[in-house]
């Protein structure tokens, strides 16, 4: 193995595996380190049951090489997990990308030679590799959040967590499961888990809105006539806001305009249609509540509707924003509570008070299962950046530098951490996105970046405390203009006990890139190059 590269890249997922690319066509060794097995990221790790992607699959991928989107085959309209990983592989195959990547080692630390302009990379393997620039391509959702209860270490059933599944998959049949969640993950899995197992009792802390996705075999003709005009889709696509749904009709006036049975009837039409098109049927959810709550309450309608026990059904009744917390897309969620072989167990008001032997404990009362779910979801976006021992100048650590919460410039890169690039990180649009196309964007303009340095003999580049400080203002009063601040989400890191609470995420695909093009067409403004 080499010791010394250009560029050092932590993570195989789709960001690490078209870094790969990137190097190679400016003639850069590279060498990717990914804690897995295989390449795939969140596909890799997020096996549970129903796991699917829930931004349709002929937008769901790369775009970069027409030949591979025109040859690649999806089945379904959302693609499943293992749908999804198998497109990863055939990528990696097609690429001949894992000669770059060292599987089964843990990327520890990250250090700047302030002398030499380098980073030294350390494994948990022991190899030690120099490289000019370091890539995290560690993924916004890679870290799962596992909530400590007291007792946790008691219990005798088996464990799992969504975003950790096993392998070789989980048999529930004749098993009694608690599942603890009721995010994606666990609206998700829920419904399979649930015609396996003996009896499932799901433990929630806040109620989640979630809307039919409505998946099934993909539309032939549909796929044809996308692969047409690909590159025209994809660019139609990198104009929405989220980088993704050109084809979804938005309603472009307020929902107060609308007449109670306009509305309604139009809440119908896009309950029936499927996926994240349910809350573009007007312009004003997220910036209005009294918007916002026209169309939370016709949701709350429709579990009222489904679930036959008044009392469950009263309990599934999400208070907060609708879309405040990314949306959820099921598949038979809400009906799953009618089967007599689950349970809901409010854990609000009373909080799980600790794990016991054979279950856990609420308001006293101890519920029994022999398998425990944690569907509690991840540290998102900061994370598993913080794992590792990342350090800048001065030996100044990354997880003191975002001590009050991650500051970043364009979400790229801190200041005080030279050379060294995020894919997708805090401050960029990342998760609000089509993740592919964010990914897409991140590392091109990373890979012109060192393109750009070597042409001009460059060997450092950093961001500014100043041009952070302005860069996460900036995100934050995108947010504080909508309604997503409103709610405790893991977009704002409350979902992790002490985390900081700062939004991440920019709103703002478009808005987004031409500021990235504007820095670089300025000479690297925000930026000092050395
Ligand atoms: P999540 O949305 O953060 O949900 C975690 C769940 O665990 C929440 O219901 C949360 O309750 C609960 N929880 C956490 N700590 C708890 C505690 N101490 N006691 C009781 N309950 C607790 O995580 P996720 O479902 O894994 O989804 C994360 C994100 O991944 C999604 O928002 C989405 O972006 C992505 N994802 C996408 C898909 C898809 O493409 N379809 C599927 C899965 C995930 P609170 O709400 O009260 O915090």
């Amino acid at each position: 193995m080499e010791r010394s590269v250009d560029i050092a890249v932590v993570g195989a997922g789709f960001a690490g595996m078209y870094t790969i690319v990137k190097a190679r066509e400016l003639d850069m060794s590279v060498r990717v380190f990914e804690a897995g097995t295989d390449v795939g990221g969140t596909w890799y790790w997020n096996r549970y049951p129903g796991a699917r992607c829930d931004v349709e699959s002929v937008e769901y991928s790369y775009s970069f090489d027409e030949a591979l989107q025109q040859e690649w085959e999806w089945t379904e309209r959302y693609a499943p997990q293992p749908e999804i990983l198998k497109y990863a592989q055939h990528v990696a195959d097609r690429f001949d990308l894992r000669k770059d990547i060292q599987f089964s080692t843990r990327v520890v630390s990250a250090h700047f030679n302030e002398d030499t302009n380098t980073w030294t990379v350390t494994t948990d393997a022991n190899d030690v590799v120099t490289a000019r620039f370091v890539v995290f391509a560690t993924g916004c959702l890679s870290s799962a959040n596992r909530p400590h209860f007291s007792g946790a270490e008691s219990f005798v059933g088996d464990v799992y967590h969504t975003g950790e599944w096993p392998h070789d998959g989980v048999d529930f049949s004749g098993k009694r499961v608690g599942l603890i969640g009721t995010g994606s993950s666990a609206i998700q899995s829920i419904p399979i888990i649930a015609q396996n197992a003996e009896h499932l009792t799901v433990f929630q802390r806040t109620a989640s809105f979630s809307v039919p996705a409505r998946n099934d075999s993909i539309d032939l003709d549909y796929v044809k006539d996308v692969k047409s005009r690909y590159p025209e889709f994809r660019k139609a696509n990198r104009q929405q806001t989220g980088a993704f749904g050109s084809t979804i009709r938005r309603g472009d006036s307020s929902a107060l305009d609308a007449s109670e049975e306009e509305r309604w009837a139009e809440f119908e039409r896009r309950w029936e249609e499927g996926g994240f098109a349910f809350l573009s049927s007007y312009n004003d959810f997220l910036l209005r509540k009294d918007a916002n709550d026209l169309v939370a309450e016709f949701v709350r309608h429709k579990i009222r509707s489904i679930v036959k026990d008044p009392a469950t059904a009263e309990l599934l009744m999400p208070t907060q924003v609708i879309g405040c917390k990314r949306l959820c897309l099921d598949t038979g969620y809400y009906e799953t509570f009618n089967r007599d072989n689950v349970s809901l167990v409010a854990v609000d008001t009373h909080p799980i008070e600790r794990i016991t032997e054979h279950g856990l404990m609420v308001n006293g009362v101890e519920h029994t299962f022999d398998v425990l779910v944690y569907a509690t979801g991840f540290d998102a976006m900061t994370g598993s950046l913080l794992k590792i021992d990342i350090r800048g100048r001065n030996g100044v650590s990354l997880a003191d530098a975002w001590h009050a919460g991650p500051v970043t410039y364009l979400g790229v890169n801190t200041a005080g951490f030279p050379n060294m690039f995020m894919v997708s990180g805090p401050g960029s649009p990342s998760v609000l996105t089509n993740m592919i196309m964010s990914i897409e964007q991140h590392v091109e303009w990373i890979t012109d970046c060192i393109d750009h340095m070597t042409k001009n003999k460059l060997s450092v580049i950093e961001t500014t405390e100043q041009s952070q400080a302005g860069w996460v203002a900036f995100v934050n009063a995108v947010a504080d203009m909508t309604l997503y601040p409103s709610c405790n989400s893991w977009y704002l890191g409350a979902n992790v006990p002490g985390k900081p609470r700062v939004f991440m995420p920019l709103i703002g695909f478009p808005t987004y890139v031409d500021k990235c093009n504007e820095v670089v067409r300025n000479g690297y403004e925000g930026f000092v190059l050395a």
